[in-house]
């Protein structure tokens, strides 16, 4: 059995996309990518955690949203993306 060639450069395809959209993220100041990519939950609280572009170990996700569970406060929330490096919020 032969894989067309279509078949064949899709993954190659989505691997290049994660690639592009984790540089365009760090280019823009996020942390995203990494073991200490800061965070925050929907009530606010920031943390960092382990944050791989197109993999999940800490997290369940629900198509681009990452549903984990928040260090500070200690429940289940939505996290994204928290701060840009360098950053501050008042
Ligand atoms: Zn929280």
């Amino acid at each position: 059995m032969q894989m067309n060639s279509a078949a064949a450069i899709v993954p190659i395809v989505i691997v290049l996309l994660i690639i592009v959209v984790t540089l365009a993220a760090r280019h823009r100041g996020y942390g995203v990518g990494g073991r200490n990519t800061i965070v925050r939950c929907l009530e606010g609280h920031l943390f960092t955690t382990l944050w791989i572009p197109g993999i999940s170990l800490k997290a369940i996700r629900f198509g681009p949203l990452r549903v984990q569970r928040c260090q500070v406060g200690d429940h289940l929330s939505i996290v994204t993306p928290g701060e840009k490096v360098g950053s501050q919020r008042c």
